[in-house]
């Protein structure tokens, strides 16, 4: 459906019904068809509840759903006649996880981007699909993916599992990468004189009103928020990290230009300059952060700007690195990095800078996200904290609390469960058994 036809689509049902079924058809989420007279109704028995918000964990709790959303949550919930229970009387219950920074729809995963100008970006789009349906498994049924090499693959695999053709976690998409000429996002280590195809320089801007338009064109196509890159990159050839991109003047103008579309920005840095020109730009989340300095810091604590720091990606690149799989100048790039981004990690948890949960999956197998938790735990986190990070605190970031994050009453129903308790082992979260999205069971 065109945007032109959604909104005519919208205007109609709004003349036809209440306002208020207007604001419940504008946002229901798509892959659960409209609910006929009889809506089904789940009742899920929780022996641990995580409540997220109050950051405590509730015995023997009863979690009821209505559709695709939750109605109730508590020790003494009725469950009416004929609802499906699910009995989780044996397992801790957590919101649906949430990955805010993903790469879901670049193909297979492959450490040398120049091989996605070998494919088409059709071949791109499928092969994504596994990637998909790993990470919803893995019990993460939210991701916030922040960008694509052939632009606008990730706008179709999301709506792809929208309209439930393929199973796959809500996704939020970047729809390109906004870098500049030869940047961090940019499709470098060609011969200067390949011509590359639109979709591979889409997101390319070299001053401010450059920006502009690409922001506008990425909200025309349907983009959910713009990830700028405002440093150079380890996994880019001839690319430095610790250099500055974009100029504080073009950050501004993403930011102010996103802002008009209701759009939020992340911008990629590793870079202190980087990091703390997207600070100051009004970024809603610097990625990476990884050269971060007490400035920095501080900055971040005082704009409220999440740092959103895949501090366990470092053991696949290295991994790749030794198998012989990973390009040199990547390893290169990213000698000492890893360990300086995971002590920096602790600074700014000690320190009591907002963090979410963000993995750079793609980089490391899909599927394997919740690896990071440990690590976060390792470096500073308590147990839920970490949790935090992935499930309130993303939703937070998201702007999407009022339906996402938490298992309340009137938010969607996503829902996840483990063996034992992951306040006293975080691992148990790298084997997520139950997985509900949007009302729907995945991994039974
Ligand atoms: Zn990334």
């Amino acid at each position: 459906m065109t945007r032109f036809s959604k909104r005519l689509a919208i205007a109609l049902v709004f003349l036809t019904t209440s306002s208020a079924s207007l604001a419940e058809a504008q946002s229901a989420a798509p892959d659960v068809p409209p609910s006929a007279a009889q809506p089904h109704v789940t009742a899920i028995k929780a022996g641990h509840l995580m409540d997220v918000d109050a950051a405590k964990v509730l015995d023997n709790q009863t979690i009821l759903i209505r559709d695709n959303r939750i109605t109730a949550v508590g020790p003494s919930v009725t469950i009416p006649a004929g609802a499906e229970v699910i009995d989780l009387s044996n397992m801790t219950v957590l919101p649906g996880l949430i990955d805010c920074h993903t790469h879901l729809a670049d193909g297979i995963h492959d450490p040398e981007p120049v091989n996605r100008a070998r494919k088409l970006p059709a071949q791109l789009a499928l092969e994504s699909v596994p990637n998909a349906r790993a990470m919803l498994e893995s019990g993460f049924t939210t991701v916030r993916d922040v960008g694509a090499y052939r632009a606008l693959t990730d706008i179709a695999l999301r709506d792809a599992i929208n309209r439930g053709d393929i199973p796959g976690p809500r996704m939020f998409v970047a729809g390109a990468y906004l870098t500049i000429t030869g940047g961090a996002g940019a499709m470098t280590g060609l011969a200067p004189d390949v011509t590359l195809p639109w979709d591979l320089r889409y997101g390319i801007a070299d001053s401010p009103w450059e920006v502009r338009k690409v922001v506008r064109q990425l909200a025309h196509d349907g983009a959910d928020h713009i990830k700028v890159l405002s440093s150079g990159a380890v996994l880019t050839h001839s690319s430095n990290p610790n250099s500055r991109e974009f100029t504080p003047e073009e950050l501004h103008a993403a930011v102010d230009e996103a802002s008009s579309f209701g759009l939020r920005v992340e911008a990629h840095a590793h870079s202190p300059e980087g990091i703390k020109n997207a600070i100051r730009a009004g970024v809603a989340s610097v990625e990476h952060a990884t050269l971060i300095d007490d400035e920095g810091v501080a900055l971040a604590k005082q704009h409220g700007t999440y740092l959103d720091m895949d501090i366990y990606d470092e053991e696949c690149i290295q991994e790749e690195g030794k198998a012989g799989s990973m390009p040199k100048d990547f390893l290169e790039h990213d000698a000492e990095l890893g360990r300086a981004q995971r002590e920096n990690f602790r600074k700014a948890v000690a320190a009591g800078v907002k963090m979410s949960f963000g993995t750079d999956a793609g980089v490391c197998a899909y599927g394997t996200s919740g690896k990071q938790f440990a690590f976060m735990v390792k470096y500073g986190m308590t147990p839920m904290q970490a949790i935090q990070a992935a499930t309130s605190n993303a939703a937070d970031l998201l702007g999407h609390s009022s339906e996402l994050g938490s298992i309340k009453p009137g938010k969607y129903a996503d829902i996840i469960a483990v063996e034992g308790d992951p306040l006293t082992d975080i691992r148990v979260l790298e084997n997520v058994k139950f997985v509900m999205k949007n009302g729907k069971i995945y991994k039974p």
